[in-house]
């Protein structure tokens, strides 16, 4: 099976196209649209990202929730932050693969780990936090600004 991940429809107007992207778990139970681009992308090196992907950081798109379209089934985590806010995250039942999240301190907003997008053309971190836990052979992009 041939997987198209980039949808481009003809917006209401008909005069542009609108991307649209869409994130899906392992076994694409769980899929996840959204019809705008995002409002941020960060990279994470927290021990929580760690272990939640099984990586050495998570990179993560946050999107305005009325731009995002879920369908499947999907079992929620939720997770005490060390500053206090909860974070819950959403993944497949059944491959157990993270497709979105939501943060307490961010109403509105709808968080997507790239990879479930599987594009290479995603636009790279802009911001870059919890650098205290970073493995030290991890490079970045020269552009991105470095939060604390
Ligand atoms: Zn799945
Ligand atoms: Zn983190």
């Amino acid at each position: 099976m041939s997987a198209v991940l980039t949808i481009r429809d003809i917006s209401t107007d008909g005069t542009h196209f609108m991307p649209q992207h869409v994130a899906t778990c392992s076994c694409r139970q769980l899929m996840l649209r959204a019809t705008d681009d995002p409002l941020r992308i960060s990279i994470c090196h927290c021990h929580a990202c760690q272990r939640r992907t099984g990586s050495v950081f998570g990179v993560q798109a946050r999107f305005r929730e009325e731009s995002i379209v879920i369908r499947g089934n999907a079992t929620a985590y939720v997770r005490e932050g060390d500053s206090g806010g909860k974070a819950t995250f959403h993944f497949c039942p059944v491959c157990g693969a993270s497709v979105y999240y939501r943060l307490d301190q961010a109403p509105g907003v709808i968080g997507v780990p790239i990879g479930a997008f599987v594009r290479q053309d995603f636009p790279p971190p802009s911001i870059s936090v919890f650098e205290e836990c970073m493995h030290p052979w991890v490079r970045l992009p020269d552009t991105v600004e470095h939060v604390f």
